[in-house]
């Protein structure tokens, strides 16, 4: 009960995995780029593509690649079908380099633009401060908001490390 709030969705998603076989729920690597995807429910998909592709999903089990050079954003495991950046209704921020308005909190709508004036203006609270008290007060929806399907605040974490950016 006292541990920090690291993610809002870690219990929800514990639930809906023990109903399924662990098997099935492991990281897949990219079609594409080979990098190991993890799990992401039909449910965050059928929010994400534009509507004219959700006829391919199927019963599929997809998972999603967070490499960024890479544009596959979900593939399924059996290796059939791929979504890339242009089959989403949404901008995912991790596929996006270079641009401060790319989304990273996809539902209070903060983008890395956000978190780097936090840093260079030392404002508080911060972005991420914000977005950690309207996910402790669970006003958050990332399995369906947000593309991974998961809480944004690790990415966040990832971006906010500063030594990060120096990495080629
Ligand atoms: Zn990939």
């Amino acid at each position: 009960m006292s541990t920090p709030l690291e993610s809002c969705c870690g219990n929800r998603a514990e639930q809906v995995t023990s109903q399924i076989r662990p098997r099935d729920r492991g990281p897949a690597p990219c079609l594409v780029c080979g990098a190991s995807g993890t799990a992401v429910e039909h449910r965050t998909l059928l929010h994400m593509l534009r509507p004219d592709r959700v006829g391919r999903l199927g019963d599929r089990e997809f998972r999603f690649c967070d490499a960024p050079g890479c544009d596959t954003v979900y593939f399924s495991v059996d290796g059939e079908v791929s979504f890339g950046t242009a089959d989403l209704r949404e901008r995912v921020g991790l596929k996006t380099t270079g641009d401060p308005q790319a989304p990273v909190c996809y539902c209070f709508g903060f983008t890395v633009g956000d978190l780097e004036a936090d840093v260079r203006l030392g404002r508080t609270p911060t972005a991420v401060g914000r977005i950690r008290e309207m996910v402790k007060a669970r006003q958050c929806v990332c399995e369906v908001r947000n593309p991974s399907g998961r809480c944004c605040l690790g990415e966040i974490a990832r971006i906010a490390r500063p030594s990060n950016s120096e990495k080629g």
